[in-house]
């Protein structure tokens, strides 16, 4: 059994020996971008993010190449059809996708691969053999997800009513019995990143013994 948490695929095919993935997904605003900031700064050599591809205009501080690959959507179409993602999805007016690059290279440096990716990109990586922990984020309310939304002043108004709207569909499809291993509600932050750094706790040390030896 031990061998279903140990090996992770690279998607070409090849089974690659290294620690299993993680995914965070959740509506957007729930606090997934926050606390994998917190993970990745306490965590700096354990975990590695997927840097993926979206079509969507960088927000002011966001970094091509560290927060997103800021593409066109000719240039991000054109890589699917060449067979370079392994998955996409639309959401709220722009594309959105994992590339087997993005993956491939925390893997590589035998990190646990991060990624936020949402709903429909769970379904489609169940569809994988990446075999990654589930992880949901979700807000306490959707109330307070419009409120942390609107304070995040990173939407247009027609952007957060997408959003809302989506985000409304994700904590209903989220229900589906099975499809998250672990959803935590983000109420309070330092509560929501305990809880995430217990579930992760198994892997972190593995990694880091593996680091050892
Ligand atoms: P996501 O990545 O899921 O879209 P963010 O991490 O950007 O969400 O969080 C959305 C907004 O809510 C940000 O402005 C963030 O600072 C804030 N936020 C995150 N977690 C909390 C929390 N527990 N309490 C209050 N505000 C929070
Ligand atoms: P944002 O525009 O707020 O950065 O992200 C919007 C949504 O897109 C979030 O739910 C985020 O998880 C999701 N997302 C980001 N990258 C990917 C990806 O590569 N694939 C999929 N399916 N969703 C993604």
């Amino acid at each position: 059994m031990w061998m279903s948490h140990d090996v992770s695929t690279c998607h070409q095919g090849t089974a690659m020996q290294g620690p299993r993935p993680v995914v965070l997904s959740g509506p957007s605003g729930a606090g997934k971008s926050t606390l994998l900031k917190k993970l990745l700064k306490d965590y700096e050599n354990i975990f590695g993010f997927s840097v993926s591809h979206t079509t969507r205009k960088p927000r002011p501080g966001e970094v091509n190449g560290k927060d997103y690959h800021f593409v066109t959507r000719e240039e991000m179409q054109k890589e699917i059809d060449a067979g370079e993602f392994i998955e996409h999805a639309e959401f709220s007016g722009n594309m959105y996708g994992t590339s087997k690059g993005a993956v491939q290279a925390v893997q590589a440096q035998n990190q646990i691969c991060v990624l936020d990716i949402d709903i429909q990109g769970v379904k489609n990586i169940k569809k994988t053999d990446l075999n990654p922990i589930y992880i949901s984020v979700q807000p306490p309310s959707i109330d307070i997800l419009e409120k942390r939304l609107r304070d995040r002043q990173t939407e247009t108004e027609e952007g957060l009513l997408k959003r809302l709207t989506a985000a409304r569909v994700d904590l209903e499809l989220s229900k589906e019995p099975g499809l998250f291993d672990v959803v935590i509600i983000n109420d309070d932050l330092e509560k929501a990143y305990s809880e995430l750094k217990e579930t992760l706790l198994e892997e972190i040390k593995k990694t880091q013994e593996s680091r050892k030896s």
